[in-house]
């Protein structure tokens, strides 16, 4: 499959992986928004959030307790963060396999652009 995020799953293209488990990998965004900026990803490929199913509660769950993790050991869970995922053309997504975004260690602005 011709796919960015299975391929860094896969260790076919480089990333900074951070955490890893059976079922999630999370790593360094290549073009960072923030002083922290983490994708949190499925290891299974689920193009976008339109392709989940009922059976997935439990596994974006698992991403969302990830992000929250990572915030934590980041140390800026307490001054807050911003945790996104876009879906197709007008929410954004460029990449096809889903995943969400963790940025920290700045304020930032609502509405989204
Ligand atoms: O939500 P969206 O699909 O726009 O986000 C894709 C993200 O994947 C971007 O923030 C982009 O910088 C990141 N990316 C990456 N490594 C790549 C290609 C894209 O971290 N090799």
């Amino acid at each position: 499959m011709d796919c960015l995020f299975c391929k860094i799953i896969n260790r076919e293209i480089p990333a900074e992986i951070v955490f890893e488990d059976d079922q999630v990998l999370a790593f360094e965004d290549i073009n960072p928004q923030a002083p922290t900026h983490l994708l949190v990803i499925p290891k299974r490929h689920i193009a976008t959030l339109n392709d989940l199913g009922e059976g997935d509660d439990a596994l974006v769950g698992r991403l969302t307790g990830t992000a929250a993790r990572l915030a934590r050991e980041r140390g800026f869970a307490e001054e807050g963060y911003r945790v996104v995922m876009n879906c197709n053309d007008h929410g954004g997504q460029t990449v096809y396999h889903i995943h969400m975004h963790l940025m920290g260690g700045r304020r930032f602005t609502w509405p989204a652009g």
